[in-house]
């Protein structure tokens, strides 16, 4: 499966990921979420380490 990287447009190739799952874009280097499986949609993944208010 390919999906676009949301930040560059780069198609990145994905095999095996799951809804919820973080992957990095080879090209740019950002962190992607996996928005959903069928169809396939990465979208920024929110920033870790920041103060969500908890
Ligand atoms: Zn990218």
């Amino acid at each position: 499966m390919t999906a676009a990287c949301p930040e560059c447009a780069a198609e990145i190739e994905l095999d095996e990921v799951e809804q919820g799952e973080v992957v990095t874009c080879p090209e740019c280097g950002s962190e992607l979420e996996v928005l959903s499986i069928n169809p396939l949609a990465l979208g920024l993944a929110p920033e870790e380490g920041e103060d969500w208010g908890e």
